[in-house]
């Protein structure tokens, strides 16, 4: 595995890569990686000739008294992790690398940045639209892996990609969990070990909704008025967001349809922890409704 680091090593790695064709798939990451990331690494895997893998934790992408001076930095690890996977190449460049004197473009997801996350989080969807759009420009991949538990993330990138014509195809993979539920994250390591306990409660509410939702409760409203008082009941919890969006324009809506994504942000004492699912598409009413439409439409034309 080929550990590089500068923005030059890079650009030659990949141009051999292309003369030779090889298919090329990114993963990027912030490093602390944990299964969740290895899940994103193993169908890259299974895609793809040449997997590069991107470490790199974005100042663009915190805000001024968010954690990027803490944020967990194992290098180490990560790469051991990397290797066992068969991981090709990993890119660690430094911020200097990425951000030289004179940096100023900014990319900006106009209708998506100021939903959900945006709200709490003001400029980290432009932090996160320019670091993918730079390691697309640099790695070129065929296919680029993200991780459903970051939703908003997912939707911000497909947009860019279809707007500016990048031409990657974006893959997204669903959110692994340890055996109770909890959704992997990095910032689970700032968590006591109650606290650990007490982040359940984003899942237990995630649950509650999905089966709200799968026995016909289509009010948005109601969903969420039951899944704060799931969160309620966790003492260290504060919700920052709870609410049900349609999953390509994150406009809140009021009642809810399958593909709809449930989404929350909660902190569980000072750790802030996202999650979400994706309503199941409810087909039997069209499948019920579908006969009778189709019965009506041959009495008419016979
Ligand atoms: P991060 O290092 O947190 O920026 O995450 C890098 C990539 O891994 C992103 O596409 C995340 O959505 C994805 N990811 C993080 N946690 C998980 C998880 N629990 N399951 C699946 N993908 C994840």
């Amino acid at each position: 595995m080929q550990v590089i680091t500068s923005i030059h090593a890079i650009q030659e790695s990949i141009k051999t890569l292309k003369e030779k064709r090889s298919t090329i798939g990114l993963v990027p990451t912030m490093g602390a990686l944990h299964e969740g990331h290895l899940s994103l690494v193993r169908q890259a895997k299974k895609d793809i000739d040449t997997v590069v893998v991107s470490i790199f934790v974005n100042p663009l992408q915190f805000g001024k008294n968010e954690d990027f001076a803490r944020y967990p930095r194992t290098f180490g690890n990560d790469c051991n992790l990397l290797s066992q996977e068969g991981v090709d190449i990993v890119f660690n460049p430094g911020a200097a690398e990425l951000y030289p004197d004179g940096f100023c473009t900014s990319v900006i997801p106009e209708s998506l940045e100021d939903k959900l996350c945006g709200k709490s989080r003001p400029g980290h969807f432009r932090g996160v639209a320019v670091v993918v759009l730079k390691l697309f420009n640099l790695i070129q991949p065929d296919i680029a892996y993200f991780g459903q538990k970051d939703f908003q993330q997912t939707v911000v990138i497909k947009r860019i990609v279809s707007d500016l014509n990048t031409g990657v195809t974006i893959k997204v993979l669903p959110t692994i969990r340890n055996q109770h539920g909890l959704a992997l994250s990095s910032r689970n390591a700032y968590l006591s070990e109650t606290e650990r306990n007490e982040a359940l409660c984003l899942y237990t509410a995630l649950t509650r909704a999905k089966t709200l939702a799968n026995t016909g409760t289509t009010d948005a409203g109601e969903i969420l008025r039951e899944m704060e008082k799931i969160i309620s009941q966790s003492k260290s919890a504060t919700v920052d967001y709870i609410s049900v969006v349609h999953p390509e324009t994150l406009e809140a809506v009021t009642k809810a349809q399958g593909g709809d994504v449930v989404a929350l942000a909660v902190r569980i004492g000072k750790t802030r922890l996202i999650d979400n699912i994706i309503l199941l598409l409810l087909i039997t009413f069209s499948c019920l409704i579908l006969p009778c439409k189709i019965s009506f439409l041959c009495t008419q034309v016979f």
